[in-house]
């Protein structure tokens, strides 16, 4: 099925540089960039965003960590999008993800792990329409 999802590249990702060579493992895995915008994220936003975290101790950390520096919002769309993107990050914690994931190979720990990605095609739905308008998403 052809799908779409959403992708944030995270501070860690942008600080390290790695915003183009994480683009070429999505886009190298057959998928294509249909939205992107560099974006400072508020709190307000990412409390939206996180939050089935909320209640969590480690939620301030997310905020501040989210909050370091601009970062990338990227729709990729493609055969089974979500999934793919998912497979290709690895798993939440990098220090045990597989090398030759993002994540394994580039990630640092559960928070500082590159990038963010839907999970399901309800949350990409809602996911994309909490950071463009329709007519910034261009397939
Ligand atoms: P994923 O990003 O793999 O979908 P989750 O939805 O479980 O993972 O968590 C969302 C984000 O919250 C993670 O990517 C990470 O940045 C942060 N996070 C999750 N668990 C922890 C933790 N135990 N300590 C610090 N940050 C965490």
């Amino acid at each position: 099925m052809i799908e779409r999802t959403l992708v944030i590249l995270k501070p860690d990702c942008m600080q390290k540089n790695l915003a183009s060579t994480v683009i070429e493992r999505f886009t190298q895995a057959g998928l294509s960039l249909v939205a992107c915008k560099m974006m400072r994220l508020q709190e307000s936003l990412l409390r939206e965003h996180y939050d089935f975290l909320i209640d969590k101790p480690f939620f301030p950390s997310i905020v501040s960590y989210m909050m370091e520096c601009p970062v990338l919002v990227l729709v990729l769309r493609g055969e089974n999008a979500i999934a793919v993107v998912r497979g290709l990050l690895g798993p939440t914690d990098s220090s045990t993800a597989p090398k030759g994931t993002i994540r394994g190979d580039f990630g640092q720990d559960k928070s500082r792990n590159i990038a963010h990605a839907s999970d399901s095609q309800e949350v990409a739905v809602k996911e994309i329409a909490r950071f463009f308008t329709t007519n910034e998403v261009f397939a």
